[in-house]
């Protein structure tokens, strides 16, 4: 966690945790383009659900960019795993980017950021509350 996320107390400003519950109304998964960063791990592991050969999920939803490898997207901008009748539909396998969100650092950094992602995302600062423990190991899991 950077300097920043903490207090002077040296706990998080959200020490009493943060509301969360995803409506899975899908925002987070369409719309704009943007990078859902995936290792050749986390493909395999795709692949193995969808049960197609690794080369072939690689290259079919999968490109390079920035020297890593992004989820590729629909025409529309939506997430090329999305559904827009299912939803995700590799839900259990989603990479741990989206297994994450909303508690990246640069949404959790300051109230202020919290506040604009509850704005994009409905299930922010609703819902059941994520303990504080449990926030900091997700934001370990990916720098966001
Ligand atoms: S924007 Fe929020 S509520 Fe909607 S699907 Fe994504 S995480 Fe769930």
């Amino acid at each position: 966690m950077s300097e920043e996320v903490k207090t002077q107390t040296d706990q998080p400003w959200f020490a009493q945790g943060l509301a969360f519950e995803c409506t899975r109304c899908g925002a987070c998964c369409t719309g704009e383009p943007g990078f859902v960063w995936v290792t050749d791990d986390e493909l395999k592991q795709i692949a193995v659900f969808l049960g197609q050969p690794i080369a072939e999920v690689r290259d079919l939803y999968s490109r390079k960019a920035r020297g890593k490898r992004t989820l590729r997207e629909q025409a529309n901008g939506d997430c090329v795993f999305y559904d827009r009748k299912k939803g995700c539909t590799i839900y259990p396998v989603r990479p741990p980017q989206c297994r994450t969100w909303p508690f990246w650092e640069s949404n959790v950094e300051t109230p202020e950021d919290w506040k604009r992602t509850c704005e994009v995302c409905p299930g922010s600062g609703k819902g059941e509350v994520i303990p504080v423990e449990e926030i900091s190991r997700r934001l370990k899991v990916i720098k966001m």
